[in-house]
């Protein structure tokens, strides 16, 4: 049986943020239960529509992501599992509170028994009852937007929520049962300085019970979003705030990298090893939803716009929310349906895995592909190498900290016609 990554886009919010591009929009409760209704829909229908038996797929792991899921009704959360347990065949909440890898329990090829099942949420929506419920589905893991402990940037960045709805969603998550909690924030955010990016990270290493990971995004200014109109050729300058009546400074390129090795730095003092380019963890506690997908595992996508890869052929939902919720389980709404070649499968396996800190084994290049990584790739290591951009360390490759600020020149090289043999 082969590993399998579920993940489903819950595409609402309370509102947009400025500089937000995902598919979420504000909508109320009769479209959250028409949406949830779909998605049952879809994980009923899921084989024929994907193409595969579920009979051949251990699930791993279970990511409910958007938007913000916690907005909708915990119980629509918890028929989505459920519905996801008959079709594959997992279930029975097990003596820590967790959902068991299959209904007989143990399952020794696997060390750890359990299915990691992760919801991200927003303080501000998030309550008690909502928490109560997630732990009777067998959720084990919370992922909670913050963004920063500044209520100022909170504000430019037209979040919802205060520094202390976070911490009221924080504590309340811990009595509830989560002893695994990721927190994300943001680096280069209007307003943002090293001191106020050393106080975010201290105020969260500093809680009872500190979060178990720590992702750190850059903000993107992405076309398109109100943020891009107001800052795309501003970043650096002073930009007038029209609300507050000051100015609105936007980090520059070299401050957002100088931003982003502090918090690599800061991080690991409070012993958060970086083991992707933005995930932070403490020891056993890195996401094993995102690094199955780093390492190439299949996933499965459910939902308006999202992606799966089942056995070679990666295919994406239509995004439009209503258009997918016509016939969210027919086979001719998708938006993209790819089969892999060889060389695409090369070259995903290198620019995913190489976001790792501990990069690509080489030997697991060999057993995957029959070629070794120099047969492949020779020319481009050798000289990504001598450029000091990639590093050989006891059978990996990896990214050096030069090579983690240049990663998308470092990745698209392995995007390049084959110059060596890679069809092999
Ligand atoms: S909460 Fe997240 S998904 Fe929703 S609008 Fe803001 S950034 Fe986008």
């Amino acid at each position: 049986m082969k590993p399998l990554g579920i993940y489903i886009h819950i595409p609402f919010c309370v509102r947009k943020c400025g500089y937000c591009d995902f598919l979420s929009m504000p909508a109320g409760p009769d479209m959250h239960g028409r949406y949830t209704e779909a998605l049952l829909r879809e994980i009923n229908g899921c084989e024929g529509k994907f193409r595969f038996d579920a009979g051949e797929y251990d699930v791993r792991t279970v990511y409910i992501g958007g938007g913000t899921p916690s907005v909708i009704d915990p119980k629509h959360i918890k028929r989505i599992i459920r519905s996801l347990e008959k079709v594959f065949g997992f279930g029975q909440i097990n003596e820590k509170g967790n959902l068991n890898g299959d209904r007989n329990g143990s399952r020794p090829e696997y060390p750890e028994k359990d299915i990691e099942v992760t919801i991200e949420v927003n303080p501000g929506t998030v309550t008690r009852e909502k928490l109560a419920v997630y732990r009777q589905s067998g959720i084990n893991r919370l992922s909670i937007g913050l963004q920063s402990v500044d209520d100022r940037e909170l504000k430019a960045l037209g979040r919802i929520h205060s520094y202390s709805d976070f911490e009221r969603t924080y504590y309340a998550a811990r009595e509830a049962g989560f002893e695994n909690i990721n927190v994300d924030i943001m680096t280069a955010i209007p307003y943002q300085t090293m001191e106020s990016l050393e106080k975010t990270i201290d105020t969260l290493a500093g809680l009872d019970t500190p979060p178990e990971h720590i992702s750190a995004y850059s903000l993107i200014l992405e076309e398109g979003t109100p943020f891009y109109e107001k800052y795309a050729e501003k970043s650096g300058d002073e930009t007038e705030n029209e609300n507050e009546g000051d100015r609105i400074r936007l980090p520059g390129e070299d401050e957002e990298r100088a931003m982003y090795h502090f918090a690599v730095e800061h991080l690991a003092k409070y012993g958060y090893s970086r083991y992707e380019i933005s995930n932070f963890a403490r020891p056993g506690h890195e996401s094993r939803h995102n690094t199955s997908y780093w390492t190439g595992t299949d996933y499965l996508g459910l939902g308006a716009g999202a992606s799966s890869l089942i056995n070679n052929v990666r295919f994406r939902n239509e995004a439009e929310t209503e258009g997918y919720m016509c016939d969210p389980a027919t086979t001719d709404r998708f938006s993209e349906e790819v089969r892999l070649g060889r060389s695409d499968r090369i070259a995903e396996f290198m620019f995913l895995g190489l976001r790792m800190s501990r990069g690509i084994s080489e030997d697991e290049f060999l057993s995957r592909f029959g070629i070794t990584v120099d047969g492949c790739f020779g020319s481009v290591l050798t000289k990504l190498i001598r450029d000091g951009l990639i590093k050989r360390n006891e059978g990996n490759i990896s990214l050096t900290e030069d090579g983690v600020d240049y990663g998308n020149y470092v990745f698209s090289r392995f995007l390049e016609p084959a110059t060596d043999d890679r069809s092999a």
